[in-house]
């Protein structure tokens, strides 16, 4: 991935290539972006820049053998690690990262915009949590301890270190504190508050900024047909309860949980959770008279803003805090009938 086709964020890699120009390159970054703003592309490109025979013009070659190599993602001195569990698509026990490589590579490869949700259907485990484990801790720190195989940095690319345990993080901390030369850690979380303390306090951070209106519809007409299925579903389920609440038809508010509830899985109903979020945000957005920020897609305009009229002064603030507590519920397996139910009855009231 060059710098070159990032969409959106150009402050940010311009600020990674006068880094790697400067030769100030940190050897702990943590990037963290709401998701799908292009946080692991940024990764990607500048460890590309990092390692290219021939930079120039701010950028890499994409042409040298180690830019062929970052583009299929086979770089033997780049390591990815991310959330796993036990699935259909690998026989390891324990599984970790390299158990699912090659679905990795298949996904990041396509569209590096890639969402949670993606990955864990990407690898087979939409049902289940991603967790890192303490293998992955084990197997990073032998491979670092190999010198390297080009002549250049090594770089692990680690994503959503809020899936990390104490028990990991202990493991990695002195290599991340003291990592052999040449060697760079990139974390990409999006949630910055849930990666330990232990972890954050040792990396540089770096702001990964939401993208416009512009950009995020560049990023989806990217994407593949399937996530434009899902869009679309959400989209209906977010407007029939928000039309239920607002019309003050509490059966039919309670019934759009009830859907909610029954969507297939938790990775579903958390991906729902985050869509409803961003609804939210742009309902909140056009209360404040953001609407150029907004990123609202032409044929919806009207819904969002009949609904902004709509809804009270508190009404987002209390719906994001309440969504997010039901995301973080669903990842302790409380009942999701339970904690929809509660949910929309929540917003109901607070509108
Ligand atoms: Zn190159």
């Amino acid at each position: 991935m060059k710098f070159a086709d990032i969409i959106g964020n150009a402050d940010v890699a311009k600020a990674l290539v006068s880094m790697a120009d400067s030769g100030r390159v940190a050897h702990a970054m943590l990037m963290y972006e709401n998701e799908g703003c292009g946080a692991l592309a940024l990764a990607l490109a500048y460890v590309q820049y990092l390692n290219c025979s021939n930079p120039h013009d701010g950028d890499s070659c994409g042409e040298c053998p180690s830019c062929r190599q970052m583009a299929k993602l086979i770089h033997p001195d780049v390591h990815f690690i991310f959330p796993v569990n036990k699935g259909p698509k690998t026989s390891d026990d324990k599984p970790t990262s390299e158990s699912y490589l090659k679905y990795w590579r298949e996904l990041a490869v396509a569209d590096p915009y890639f969402t949670e949700a993606d990955l864990q259907k990407a690898i087979g485990i939409e049902s289940k949590n991603g967790l890192i484990a303490v293998a992955e801790a084990r197997n990073i720190i032998n491979k670092l301890s190999l010198s390297a195989v080009a002549d250049g940095y090594k770089a692990v690319i680690f994503y959503l270190p809020e899936k990390m345990n104490q028990e990991t993080a202990n493991r990695l901390l002195k290599m991340v504190e003291e990592p052999p030369v040449q060697t760079l850690f990139i974390f990409i979380t999006h949630a910055p508050e849930k990666v330990l303390q232990t972890i954050f306090s040792r990396c540089q951070s770096i702001r990964v900024m939401p993208l416009t209106k512009e950009e995020s519809a560049r990023v989806r007409s990217l994407r593949p047909d399937d996530d434009r299925e899902e869009y679309n579903l959400f989209m209906d389920l977010f407007s029939d309860l928000m039309n239920s609440i607002i019309s003050r038809n509490l059966l039919e508010t309670l019934e759009c949980g009830e859907t909610l509830a029954a969507l297939e899985s938790r990775e579903k109903q958390k991906a729902f959770c985050t869509f409803a979020g961003n609804c939210i945000r742009k309902i909140f957005m056009l209360q404040q008279n953001m609407q150029q920020i907004a990123d609202i897609e032409p044929q919806e305009e009207e819904f969002f803003a009949s609904v902004a009229g709509r809804c009270g002064d508190g009404f987002c603030s209390k719906a994001m805090t309440n969504i997010e507590k039901v995301t973080a519920m669903i990842d302790r397996n409380v009942n999701s009938k339970i904690l929809f139910c509660d949910l929309v009855n929540r917003m109901f009231i607070s509108i």
